[in-house]
């Protein structure tokens, strides 16, 4: 399987944050699993630790391992902006049987209309019993209003009342309490229907190759699964020498990072102390560890639009297939500094990969990622970069085909070093 190949599998099989950290675990053959519970004692060259959508995994240095030794990390997030199932789904009338959903981040309201949805997430028993669902068939469908009965669509633009115009239909007949619950049960081989759950709606449409010459990539969750599977692939590939290896997939980022799994939280932190006293470290070493790092946030950038050139900085226009861009922001939304962009730049250099700049103009707000929040956190010095894309944050972003190669190879060349 050719790597691209793989991250459409990657993307197709992770319709939700757990799904993307249970595809991560897949692929991390020969990485021991540790459990947050246990006590950590012999810490193993190469593992993993998972918490919810959420993971954490390292490769320490074959040669001069101590427990001072500086972590090289590489970020992302596991989470993309969607729809979610609420607690007590069943609506309709009219002779529709419809579902309740809730925002889930920053969604492009429109791009939800008219696709085929499926239902993928966790479902929780009331024992605490926990299993992975995802029904990857046509299931649901947010129906457009038909322009015969909105003529000012096309001139006005479209309004869509989050409560009152996103809930799809799902079925005919009379909504009755209960259904969903029965259904997805059914759906996740359960006995009954589940206590509880955490459900995403998603496109059922797999990614795909573009383009007439085979050049783009279109899938939903580019942001930020493309860059999950790119630090995935890189930690599998790199062959540490001085410095501990590490990949961070945080959840939650769409919404602010606030959570036990999200990069405002204690998860990454616990874990990096962990592996300095798991090695018989001091506190002293984990001070001394933590100021000789380095982190690469990945997360998407803006591709300039070909239709909306007039939206981005003019002197700083990232196009696809022409390599990672890094984001400078000096109002620090982005982590970014003179020293660890010309660090990142090393690591592009050594590995062939063309680079780019992106910085957003001054009237209009720009984005923000971990990077900042984990510089914050820990004190560690970051760049931020991401892949080129156009349509963030719709069900169905698009990317540069070459670009997710491009930013492996990067990154395996920073865990290296
Ligand atoms: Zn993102």
């Amino acid at each position: 399987m050719s790597d691209l190949d793989d991250l459409i599998d990657f993307l197709d099989s992770s319709p939700s944050p757990w799904h993307a950290v249970e595809s991560t675990v897949q692929r991390l053959v020969g990485f021991e699993r540790l459990d947050e519970r246990a006590s950590w004692t012999d810490v193993p060259a190469a593992g993993y630790v998972v918490r919810d959508g959420a993971l954490i995994a390292w490769r320490l240095p074959a040669d001069g391992d101590g427990p001072s030794t500086p972590f090289r990390l590489v970020g992302a997030h596991t989470d993309s902006p969607c729809l979610r199932v609420k607690p007590r789904p069943d609506t309709g009338g009219l002779g529709w049987k419809q579902l309740g959903v809730e925002v889930y981040g920053g969604i492009l309201n429109n791009s939800w209309l008219d696709r085929d949805l499926g239902i993928a997430g966790r479902v929780v028993a009331a024992d605490g019993t926990t299993a992975l669902v995802d029904v990857a068939e046509p299931t649901a469908r947010i129906p457009q209003l038909a322009v015969h009965l909105d003529r000012a669509v096309n001139s006005g633009g479209l309004v869509l009342d989050t409560q009152q115009h996103l809930s799809p239909v799902w079925g005919v007949g009379e909504a009755s309490p209960g259904e969903f619950g029965d259904w997805i049960g059914r759906a996740a081989g359960l006995g009954g229907p589940p206590a509880w759950w955490e459900l995403c709606l998603y496109d059922v449409q797999g990614a795909a190759v573009l383009g007439a010459d085979r050049s783009l990539l279109a899938s939903g969750r580019l942001d930020n699964q493309l860059s999950c599977w790119a630090g995935a692939q890189a930690l599998r590939a790199a062959s540490p020498a001085g410095q501990v290896a590490v990949v961070v997939m945080n959840d939650h980022e769409e919404v602010g990072s606030s959570s036990t799994t999200g990069a405002s939280g204690p998860f990454l932190e616990s874990v990096l102390s962990r592996l300095v006293a798991g090695r018989g470290g001091t506190v002293d070493d984990r001070h001394r560890a933590l100021a000789a790092s380095s982190c690469v946030s990945a997360d998407n950038a803006h591709a300039v639009h070909p239709n909306y050139p007039e939206r981005h900085e003019p002197g700083h226009q990232p196009i696809v297939n022409a390599g990672p861009a890094l984001k400078v922001n000096s109002n620090q939304r982005y982590a970014t500094s003179a020293t660890t962009a010309a660090a990142f730049q090393r690591s592009c250099d050594a590995a062939d990969v063309p680079w780019q700049v992106f910085v957003s103009r001054n009237n209009m707000p720009c984005g923000s990622t971990i990077g900042p929040l984990t510089a914050t956190r820990l004190g560690i010095e970051t760049v931020d970069v991401g892949v080129p894309q156009l349509s963030m944050h719709s069900a169905r972003e698009l990317c540069g085909a070459q670009d997710p190669l491009y930013l492996t190879r990067a990154m395996q060349a920073f865990l290296t070093g």
